[in-house]
Order: structure tokens, then sequence, then C-alpha cells
């Protein structure tokens, strides 16, 4: 099976690779008893809400979990709360879906209110399935796997995120959740590498193998043996990490790291990046109904920026995939690229103009940090020249686009672009697939696939189109960087050092095992 790439928000550090073990939803438990003329009625739900609180008061642990647990339980006691849940319920809704509406709409009251509480509205999905597995009562004992696995899960309540055992556990990863939720934070305490609100986590099954890089946000689904290897050879030099960051000598070229989420920002550093090479902002949007508000995305660009004050980081905007539709973006574009990159940010400006707004304010407050901004998939220069004209009059000042497709490498084109733009950065994911004619996606199952291997990035007919590019920027006098995943691999990447590069940008996981190889020769 071909490797497939999904992204989520990476919590704390570190990589794992094993089989998924999928934990499923406790619905269907609670269906068998709520059936009509079993139906689960108030008092059993009000009891089962006390019931989980005062497991959650009880549970014997220390410091920060102890702390979270209590919060935890007074939420649950909390009568509005239990009002909600009998609203709904008098409204004729099943018991589960009473419970997962009223603690839905709870928890977007606590966003309402924004700070702390709003960091603590990620855990009431947690507490609903705990309310409704306790509804549920005996379950089948759940068999875990004998070897180590990676727990795939919808949510993690903070109790079993306490609980998990990390000669068992190799990682964690949830389709919902944020970065700072309660179980987030143990799970991190634990040095257990997490993703959270990992896009297209259904399509996981118990079994498939995994590789977990929380560092980057990414999941690789059936990863290749070369990119395994890759990873091993990262994991092993942990011992010598320190002595490989302290090396005082500098890496040919400017390494910098990938990044999905601010949170992922303390990895990075750690790793020795010297500033953001591609700080991917899709997280913000995927799974919205209505795009992120300007506050909310300046608070993000704001932490990323504090993050790397002294550095350069270079944030990419909005990258739509056809494979993840947002019902906000009116679609465009034809053909091979048709609802990819740019395009279908010219076609929406209002989102393309809040989120330049956002990214300005966001320098604005961290004058410190250098901030650069990219557009993806470029097509032509008539996009590159309006989209750099949307960026400077939003304030933006290092503006630049991602050089993606074949058709833009053409001297005249690549020429134009470098003229009206202050940098270029090459996506070899993207540049591989479209060079060589394949699809990026496997149609139909909504997965982006990364059916490319490193060493295709390397053959002369896509290695051709990066020699013409870089020789391009050199030629204009504009840094160049490559982002995709083959500026990783040390071997890509003395090729494209050779061919001149300024910067590789790569997960932050890869970057300490990138620099020693780079510096051995
Ligand atoms: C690329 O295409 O190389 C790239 C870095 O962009 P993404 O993987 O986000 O499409
Ligand atoms: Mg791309």
């Amino acid at each position: 099976m071909a490797e497939r790439f999904l992204v989520g928000a990476g919590v704390g550090s570190g990589v794992a690779h094993g089989k998924a073990f999928v934990l499923a939803r406790p619905e269907a438990a609670l269906a068998q008893i709520s059936k009509p003329g079993n139906r689960v009625g108030m008092v059993a739900i009000q009891n089962a809400m006390q019931s989980v609180a005062e497991d959650l008061e009880n549970i014997t642990t220390v410091g920060d979990a102890k702390d979270v647990m209590v919060a935890l339980a007074m939420i649950l006691r909390d009568p509005v709360l239990f009002q909600e849940v009998k609203a709904h319920l008098s409204e004729g809704s099943e018991a589960a879906e009473a419970i997962r509406r009223a603690f839905a709409r709870f928890a977007r009251k606590l966003e309402s209110l924004g700070g702390y509480f709003a960091e603590r509205a990620s855990d009431l999905g947690y507490l609903a399935n705990r309310v409704i597995t306790e509804l549920a009562g005996e379950q089948p004992e759940i068999k875990f796997p004998d070897e180590p696995f990676v727990l795939v899960t919808e949510s993690i309540s903070p109790m079993d995120a306490s609980k998990l055992d990390p000669e068992r556990v190799l990682a964690v990863i949830t389709s919902d959740g944020t970065p700072t939720s309660h179980s987030a934070i143990i799970i991190r305490a634990a040095k257990l590498p997490m993703v959270v609100g990992l896009i297209g986590a259904g399509l996981i099954r118990t079994g498939v193998d995994l590789l977990v890089d929380a560092s980057s946000g990414q999941v690789v689904l059936e990863p290749s043996t070369e990119r395994i290897e890759r990873y091993r050879v990262a994991a092993n030099l942990d011992t010598h990490l320190i002595k490989v960051i302290e090396d005082d000598r500098e890496a040919p070229v400017l390494l910098l790291a990938n990044l999905g989420s601010s949170f992922e920002a303390s990895a990075a550093i750690a790793s020795g990046a010297k500033g953001v090479g591609l700080f991917r902002t899709e997280l913000l949007y995927l799974g919205q109904l209505v795009p992120p508000t300007l506050e909310e995305q300046y608070e993000e660009y704001s932490r990323l920026l504090r993050a790397f004050k002294g550095k350069r980081v270079l944030v990419r905007v909005l990258d739509l995939d056809f494979d993840k539709p947002l019902p906000f973006l009116k679609e465009t574009g034809s053909g091979n690229y048709a609802n990819r990159g740019l395009q279908v940010l010219l076609a929406n400006p209002e989102v393309l103009l809040t989120q330049l707004a956002a990214l300005a304010l966001a320098q604005q407050a961290n004058p410190e940090t250098e901030m650069w901004v990219m557009a993806p998939m470029v097509l032509n220069v008539a996009e590159a020249q309006e989209f750099a004209e949307f960026a400077r009059k939003s304030g933006i000042k290092n503006v630049g686009v991602m050089i993606e497709v074949p058709e833009v490498t053409q001297s005249d084109v690549i020429d134009g672009i470098l003229q009206v733009v202050d940098f270029i950065s090459i996506g070899t994911n993207d540049l591989t697939h479209y060079a060589l004619g394949k699809s990026r996606h496997t149609a139909g199952d909504g997965a982006v696939s990364g059916t490319i291997s490193l060493a295709e990035t390397r053959k002369p007919e896509v290695m051709s189109l990066i020699e013409r590019v870089v020789a391009a920027a050199k030629r204009a006098n504009k840094p160049v960087g490559v982002c995709g995943e083959a500026a990783g691999d040390p071997e890509s990447a003395r090729a494209f050092i050779a061919l001149g590069v300024d910067s590789l940008s790569a997960s932050s996981a890869l970057l300490p095992q990138l620099k020693a190889a780079l510096l051995a020769g």
C-alpha cells in the first residue's frame, strides 16, 4: 500500500512507529439500551454525570493531573450543564445525542469566555464520552494488542491519559482536541508523542502501520521502509542530539523547521532549527464551518512569532486541497489544479485579506521576529503579482510564493514571478507528483496520498526543474529554499545545496540528523 500523509497538531516532540489500535466511540453500546421502550431517562443521566464526577475526584493522582480531575468534576456538577441535557431530551433527542449536544453547547460557552476557559472547552468531548460510557454500563472489556501500539481515538479523557502505560502505548492520535487540552498536557508530560485534531483520522484502521511525528504534526500511513529508516536513524541520534545541536559549526545552508501549529515551536527550537521554513496554516481552517476570526488567527501567529524571536518565520497562507473542502470557500479552477492553491484564495479575497491582516498584526506585535509570508501553488505570473499586491497592501514586508507545478518552472514564467516577489520556496512534494504526472490523491477516499518516494524527487526529470528554478533565483538575486519532504533527506539535501539553495526546511525530528550528515560531508 502506498504511503499517505495526514496532518494534525503535534504535541511536544518525538516520533513513534507502530501498528494502529483504533478505539471505537461508546455510542454503539448505548444504542443497545436506548432503543424505543427502553429509553435512558434524565435521572439515569444525572446519576451517570455524578458518578463520573466522583470517579474523577477520587482518582489517586497528584500535581497537574489532580487539578485537572477536580476542574472536570466541577464542570460535570454544574447545574447549567444538566439543564442543557434535559432541554435536549425534552426536544426528543436520544440520550447520547442529548449529552453530546449539551456538552458541545457548554464547550462553546466556555470558548466564548476566552483564555483559560476556552482552553478547557476541548475537554467537554472527553467528558461526554465518559458519561455515555457510564450510562452504557458494563461493556465488553477492550482487548488491547499484545504488542506496543499507537492509540487512535476520537478523544481521550484526562483520566485515561494519566493511565496510559508508556511501555504499551507508543503514541496517541486523536481526531478531536487541541494541544492545550488537559489530556494533551498530561500526555506531553509523559513524553509520549501525540498528534491531536488529525484531519482524516477516520481513515485509520486497526493494524495499519503508522509513523507519528509529533514535532511536525504529521502522521504517515504505511510509511516506506526508506522513511522508517530515516526516522529510526534520527531517533537513535537522540543521545548525540545535544552534541549535534551544540556543534558550533553551521550547516552549509540555513536549516529550518516545518510546523503545523505554534505548539510545535519548542520541539523545533530544541532541535536546533534556525527558524521556520514552512508554517502550514490549514489547521486553523479545517473542520470549521466559518473561517477563523482575525483575533483567533492573530493569537496563533503571535504565539508562533514570539517563540522564534530573533529568527525567521515563513508562514504559508491557507493551502486548500480538494480532499479537504471548506464550506465557506467558493471553488475555482479546472483540470489538475482545480480547487488547489493560491487561485482559491484569490477567488475568496475576504478570507485571504483576513489572514494577511492577522499576520501583519502579529508581525507588528513581534517586531523582533522576521516574518515572511508565501502563497501555495502559484500557477502563473499574474497570480503571483496579485498575491504580492494584496500582501504588501496588508502590510507584509517579505512576500513570496511556492513553486509546486512544472508550468511555472519555464524560464519566462519563473523569471516573471521572481520580478514580483521577494523570495521563492520549492514544494518538492507537489512538484514531484506533477512533474512525474502522478496524482497526489487517491480518488474517493479523501486522503492526501504521498505516493512519491524521495528517490523519485531525485529523478532527472524533477531535478532539472529544480535546477532551473534555483538558477533563476540566483540570477534575480532572491532567496530560494526547499520545504518539501525531500529537504529532510541528506542525499536529496546535498543535491539541493549543490544547486545553490539558501535554506532547507524539514520536520524538526529530522534536523539534527540532517545537520550531522551535512557536516560529515
Ligand atoms: C510541498 O508540496 O512540497 C509542500 C511543502 O506543501 P504541502 O506538502 O503542504 O502540499
Ligand atoms: Mg504543496
